[in-house]
């Protein structure tokens, strides 16, 4: 077989990924809403099938790396630093938004009269820390898998895990080989679908291309900059800081080793979707053990979502500046802490960042038709900005990952760049 590191880079998977994002925009351009409904299905397939890994993805990645790990008092090191993390990093960026809306004020006289908002999809998401903690403990896990409730599957993962490391060792050792077996197959699935991304690229591209209507960008133009800045601060500065100082990291060496979940990330505005492909890279690209991907990751993937925390925020301090409403220094707290929290209730599929943004605006009470006009209007051109910050979002998971494996002792952890 070619060893990988010998391939030319157009046989590479992320060449041929980018490769197929610059042809679907180029489609997508000169196609506009007519090739949509002819291509756009291919994308739809591959979301499909990598949702279709996931909850098996998890379930056995969850259970073989708990039960690994040993007793309860490992798993709570763990949890504590995972947790630390996941809201140092969100924090972080929750700030990174305050600070540029503030500076570059887009909302001030920005015209958004005129604009047509969309509607907006319908999401059932937690609205306060007591519902999202209710949703947390799983009723029926079948049920919970089938109707995508992560933090439940994920719950019960972790208890069950724990449970096989508590068992004898004739069963623990049996069940640990099972669900380990388990997740060598899905990871190998992974691996195999994720040769189609492409093709599904090209389709997810093509469908955002050409459906958007370009003349609302122009008027929330300022808007979309200010955050654009925003993501790539936490993502070139900020994050590539927190590995260097926390897990002596070279950055450019992770971020090499991320290229594909980062893509797939940027076309599919999903990180419940890029889960697998996620798992997948930071298990043999980035080095880190299944013990703490299994930890990390998924959970990350709903509860650590960096760029929505600055989205949250500098959305809602935008709708401030454009109702003229002057927020002070400790509504601007609020607005940073239930930004934060709303990231962490979000839901990780397309748009769930603007859908929970009226938590964030009731907070400092803004509400009304007015509120819901501009966030209809802001709801017409989330789409690249949901690409982008769903990147963020899975980037600050794997940065998380690393960081942890490095202070758990795992020394191979992005000391070179991989090719699969
Ligand atoms: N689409 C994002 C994600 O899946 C969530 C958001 O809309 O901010 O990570």
């Amino acid at each position: 077989m070619e060893n990988p590191q010998n391939l030319p880079w157009y046989k590479r998977l992320h060449w041929q990924i980018f490769a197929a994002m610059f042809v679907g925009t180029i489609a997508g351009l000169i196609g506009g809403p007519d090739l949509v409904p002819k291509v756009g299905w291919l994308g739809e397939i591959f979301i499909k099938l990598l949702k279709m890994v996931i909850v098996p993805l998890v379930f056995t990645s969850i259970v073989s790396g708990v039960a690994a790990v040993g007793g309860g008092r490992d798993v709570g090191r763990l949890f504590t630093k995972t947790m630390g993390y996941y809201v140092l990093t969100s924090a972080l960026a929750a700030l990174t938004g305050l600070l540029l809306v503030n500076l570059i004020q887009p909302g001030v006289g920005a015209q958004l009269a005129g604009i047509e908002g969309g509607e907006l999809p319908e999401l059932t998401t937690a609205t306060t820390p007591k519902d999202l903690l209710l949703d947390v403990v799983p009723e029926n896990v079948v049920q919970a898998s089938y109707e995508g409730k992560m933090l439940a599957i994920i719950f019960f993962c972790i208890v069950l895990g724990m449970t096989i490391g508590a068992l004898p060792d004739k069963q623990r050792t049996l069940l640990t080989d099972l669900f380990e077996a388990g997740f060598q197959a899905m990871m190998r699935l992974t691996g195999g679908i994720i040769k189609f991304a492409p093709i599904g690229v090209f389709g997810l591209i093509v469908r955002v291309v050409g459906g958007s209507g370009f003349a609302s960008f122009k008027a929330l133009g300022l808007y979309m900059l200010t955050i654009a800045s925003g993501l790539a601060v936490h993502l070139f500065i900020t994050l590539p800081l927190v590995l260097i100082l926390l897990g002596r990291i070279k950055p450019w060496i992770h971020f090499r080793n991320m290229i594909e979940p980062m893509v797939m990330a940027f076309s599919t505005s999903s990180s419940a979707a890029t889960l697998p492909v996620t798992i997948r890279s930071v298990e043999k690209k980035v080095g880190v053990s299944n013990k703490v991907t299994s930890f990390v990751l998924p959970m990350g993937s709903t509860v650590n979502m960096d760029g929505t925390a600055l989205y949250e925020c500098a959305g809602v301090l935008f709708i401030a500046q454009v109702l003229g409403a002057e927020l002070t220094l400790l509504q601007q707290m609020i607005v940073v802490v239930t930004a934060l929290l709303a990231s962490i209730g979000a839901a990780a599929v397309p748009s769930a960042g603007l859908v929970i943004i009226f938590l964030v605006l009731q907070a400092v009470g803004l509400q009304g038709p007015q509120v819901d006009a501009i966030v209809g209007a802001m709801f017409a051109i989330d789409r690249p900005l949901d690409m982008a910050r769903t990147t963020v979002n899975i980037f600050s998971d794997s940065c998380g990952a690393a960081i942890i494996a490095r202070s758990e002792g795992e020394e191979n952890v992005d000391t070179e760049v991989v090719e699969l």
